[in-house]
């Protein structure tokens, strides 16, 4: 992948704050979220239109043998599902884990077009195929301008340790656990303004960048960051070139969330954290503007929004 033209490179000096309109200048986070979002693969291929049984609005009182996903569903969206309990479940070529009660989870990124089709056996060997419609969004466009040009090339030496960071980073986020923390109402990991929406699109210098890969929460250096839901951490490094410090928890099913540019880390690879733990604490390590919490949040490699994540559990 090239990462190095959507790089903003580092931004030195005061006034690197937010200018108060709840954007940066240069914004960093585009680039440092770069090392998570690069191999986000938001599954843009072409819609398949072929005629498929509808997709059942989901009825409350559905019962274990129905198969129940929603009509339509949001760019950015983790989406759940109900199938009847020991169905198999295929999205995309991937088999999907099902809880005991017939829960499946999956995520639509960003650039997602639609409509998704999930093809369901359930144990009686029926077999139903689900088509979901995809909502675009929109993704405001924030330009930067000034970005030094020099920092759009890094020296070999520095794009070497970023593509081996974003390879562990990429592995940690592979997992396929059983666990169905996800399924819980998520929390806020902070308290303060979103100072970075999830998707927004970046132009640095003119030149695209990649849409954000995260929400950005503004908060005091220091802020203890909780977890916002039960997880396992899979991944703990305190200075990655692009993100800092740098912290991953596993939900289950694929779902993890990954905390960037942490000024503390509370936690170690492989332990097991409740939802509202303190699992590090706000910063502005990696190429960071100033102290924010970035919270991404992912189903495999795909990118989905956390706010539409903690909108879910209201
Ligand atoms: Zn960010």
């Amino acid at each position: 992948m090239n990462l190095f033209p959507r790089r903003p490179g580092p931004v030195a000096g005061p006034g690197r704050r937010d200018d108060g309109l709840g954007r940066r200048w240069p914004a960093f986070a585009g680039a440092a979220c770069l090392l998570l979002a690069a191999t986000a693969a938001c599954a843009a291929g072409p819609a398949r239109a072929q005629p498929a049984p509808a997709a059942a609005p989901a009825p409350a009182q559905a019962a274990d043998t129905r198969i129940v996903f929603p009509a339509s569903v949001s760019q950015g969206a983790l989406v759940f599902g109900k199938v009847p309990p020991g169905s198999r479940v295929e999205y995309r070529g991937r088999v999907l884990r099902t809880t005991g009660y017939g829960t499946v989870v999956l995520g639509v990124g960003r650039d997602e077009a639609g409509p998704l089709r999930v093809q369901v056996t359930t144990p009686a060997g029926r077999g139903e195929s689900v088509d979901i419609a995809v909502t675009p969004r929109d993704w405001p466009l924030e330009r930067v301008n000034g970005v030094p040009p020099k920092t759009v090339d890094p020296p070999p030496e520095i794009a070497a340790r970023i593509q081996r960071e974003q390879a562990q980073v990429t592995a940690a986020r592979d997992r396929d656990d059983d666990r169905a923390d996800f399924a819980q109402p998520f929390q806020w990991p902070v308290q303060g303004r979103i100072s970075g929406r999830f998707g927004n699109a970046r132009v640095y210098n003119g030149r695209p960048g990649a849409g954000h890969s995260g929400m950005d929460i503004a908060a005091p250096a220091g802020t203890p960051v909780k977890a916002p839901a039960a997880g396992v951490v899979t991944f703990a490094a305190p200075g990655l070139y692009l993100t800092g410090g740098t912290l991953l928890l596993d939900h289950g099913h694929g779902v993890s969330s990954n905390f960037l540019h942490l000024s503390r880390i509370d936690v170690k690879v492989g332990d097991r954290v409740q939802a509202g733990q303190v699992i590090g604490a706000v910063g502005a390590t990696g190429r960071a503007t100033g102290p924010h919490l970035h919270w991404g949040m992912n189903w495999f490699d795909v990118r989905v929004d956390p706010l539409l994540v903690l909108e879910r559990g209201k």
